[in-house]
């Protein structure tokens, strides 16, 4: 697995748990989304209302589930957390459904990847509070109202131009979350340093910032194997200098990009001698899948400049070649 996946890895799991901000005051950036919600929150508690139906979205690890669990505790509800893979049937859905409590918050990851039977279910849910059920076969078949609780849904996708109209049409509060900027990162490495018990100065949390493409998770992930390195090699502090050793054994280089990409850039800029190159002949090249790479590793290098999407495929910038220092070809 690459260090540089935003994708949650099995290593991330238990301190995770542990980092995870847990009211709207500790979620670092995001400004937008958060007085958004804020105002949202407050009223619906003043309403003594369920939350309008929430849908967050973004690249992998900039912190939605962590915004949904703060949602719920600001609200003072429980979560109920699923993915959409996880709901195979629609009587899944049902079950989940009507064990909510008034309020509650329902929380559906990757809810782009919810079957169309399923999703039958959630749009009367959404709307309406009511489950429909259908009793009996063939001709003597009829459907039968339940009321479900008030209760708020939370979706999280990486692609919400995946989700289907009506689906997307049924939330009240769309919040897309940002990659985040070098000095956000580099206080959420630094809160987290604090609260694993390390000691960590100002300019190697910046060093590890500037690695973790704009991503939380990512920035976490690194600062851990950066602990591991300062207590093998150094006296436990993590200096300037450990991070930058850690981060060259690591083969992270200062823009965060690992090997992978550099393969990718580099056959890129050569093989293709700067020709637009189609996702799929690029995911060959570096033997990942297509919805890997257009997922997971492409927005980061489109956000960073380094790669554009023209008609005819993508396509190497300028600033991309001065980072691998090849000569640019220029425009056709
Ligand atoms: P997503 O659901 O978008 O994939 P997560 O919510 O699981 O991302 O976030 C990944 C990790 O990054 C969390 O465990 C949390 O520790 C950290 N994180 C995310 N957003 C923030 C933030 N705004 N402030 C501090 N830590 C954050």
């Amino acid at each position: 697995d690459r260090i540089i996946s935003a994708n949650l890895m099995m290593e991330d799991h238990v301190v995770e748990l542990s980092l995870r901000p847990r009211y709207l005051s500790e979620y670092i950036g995001q400004t937008q989304a958060k007085e958004n919600l804020k105002i949202y929150i407050e009223a619906a508690k003043m309403r003594k209302e369920a939350l309008d139906h929430v849908l967050l979205y973004g690249p992998p690890g900039l912190g939605k589930t962590t915004l949904s669990n703060i949602i719920a505790n600001e609200l003072g509800v429980n979560l109920r957390t699923t993915s959409g893979p996880a709901i195979e049937r629609p009587g899944d859905l049902a079950a989940l459904l009507t064990n909510l409590q008034e309020g509650d918050v329902l929380f559906i990851d990757e809810i782009h990847r919810l079957s169309r039977a399923v999703e039958e279910v959630l749009y009367p849910a959404m709307e309406d509070y009511a489950l429909d059920i259908m009793i009996g076969k063939g001709p003597s078949a009829r459907s039968v109202r339940l009321d479900l609780p008030r209760f708020t849904l939370i979706g999280a996708t990486t692609r919400a131009g995946l989700l289907s109209a009506p689906l997307r049409d049924r939330f009240g509060v769309v919040s897309r979350l940002e990659y985040y900027t070098i000095e956000e990162l580099s206080f959420i490495v630094s809160r987290t340093a604090d609260l694993l018990g390390m000691a960590i100065v100002g300019e190697a949390a910046e060093e590890i910032a500037m690695r973790s493409r704009g991503t939380p998770r990512i920035a976490n992930r690194l600062l851990k194997r950066v602990r591991d390195f300062a207590q093998v090699r150094g006296d436990g502090v993590i200096t300037h200098e450990i991070a930058n050793q850690a981060m060259e054994l690591l083969q992270v280089d200062p823009m965060g990009l690992d090997h992978i990409d550099h393969k990718m850039l580099h056959a890129m800029m050569t093989s293709f001698a700067g020709r637009p190159v189609g996702l799929d002949t690029i995911a060959a090249t570096v033997g990942e899948e297509s919805q890997t790479i257009e997922d997971v590793y492409e927005p980061y290098l489109l956000q960073i400049g380094f790669l554009q999407r023209t008609p005819r495929g993508r396509v190497c910038t300028e600033p991309a070649y001065r980072h691998m220092k090849l000569p640019y070809p220029g425009q056709e």
